[in-house]
């Protein structure tokens, strides 16, 4: 066999090199788009939620209006109902992030794992809560937590409170789950004895059913048809992690593939088009 010049060799390798690049996009395998894929998606909103401190400003900025709102109606005469304050509790006064941080780079989402989070306990509580719903108990006033955690977590989430501080963390302050997740008829069991000041909630089901199983556009609607009442009676704590604004772009069906939430999410978007 003759034997080739250096010159012909590289010639050669070149030419093998440039077919394998040329030829690997057409044999590539698509790769599945997957739920590890679309809890990147998180990354923003949980860094945001951990790390910038104008997060931490709101949550002190929506517990200093709650105290306000109730001096204003401490001042005015009562009635023979006794005041309550109503709290959801994730992510109004606990901190779920380290949970949603915990599924970014696994191939899973909610709900799984969120039964031993609950069950360890450790949710930091939000800035300015712990302090505002003290204050509340201090001057004679029932805080009432009502919440969608299933009520099999319920004497973790009571744990969970007292250990923080959170006044009145027992069985007939903390209402969670049983039948519904509408809240109205727990808001109901509290009306019978009190009269509410003030809800405060990361999600709009927290305050008044009317929210209830709304598309996008029918939420907007909804709260502007009531805007008199966010920072009169309704307090509003920011959660980009999740929610029903979530499950509104999917129109609540939850059970779109990874592909179809994130096309589900971007269609959503008001997007300048980009020449
Ligand atoms: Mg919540």
């Amino acid at each position: 066999m003759r034997k080739r010049n250096p010159g012909q060799v590289c010639c050669i390798v070149m030419m093998v090199v440039t077919l394998v690049l040329v030829a690997a996009p057409a044999t590539a395998v698509a790769q599945e788009y997957t739920t590890k894929n679309l809890n990147e998606q998180l990354v923003m909103a949980t860094l945001w939620y951990q790390a910038s401190a104008e997060m931490r400003a709101i949550s002190y900025q929506s517990f200093n209006l709650a105290k306000m709102i109730l001096d204003q109606d401490l001042a005015k005469a009562g009635s023979s109902l006794k005041r309550a304050v109503v709290v959801d509790i994730d992510e109004t006064v606990l901190d779920n992030s380290p949970y949603e941080a915990g599924i970014i780079g696994n191939d899973f989402g909610y709900p799984k794992g969120w039964k031993e989070w609950i069950d360890e306990a450790s949710a930091e509580a939000l800035p300015g809560s712990i302090e505002f719903l003290n204050y509340a108990v201090a001057k004679g006033v029932d805080v009432f937590y009502i919440s969608n955690r299933k009520v099999r977590g319920q004497d973790a989430t009571i744990q969970n409170l007292r250990a923080l501080g959170f006044p009145q963390a027992n069985d007939a302050h903390v209402l969670l789950r049983e039948k519904t997740s509408d809240k109205e008829p727990r808001r109901q069991i509290v009306r019978k004895n009190h009269r509410i000041v003030l809800l405060m909630g990361d999600n709009l089901n927290d305050f008044d059913s009317i929210f209830r199983k709304k598309g996008t556009s029918d939420r907007a609607a909804a709260v502007d048809a009531m805007k008199d009442k966010f920072g009169a009676r309704f307090i509003v704590l920011p959660n980009p992690m999740y929610g029903d604004w979530e499950g509104a772009a999917y129109n609540f069906n939850w059970k779109l593939s990874p592909p179809e939430k994130s096309d589900a999410r971007k269609s959503k978007l008001n997007r300048w088009a980009m020449e």
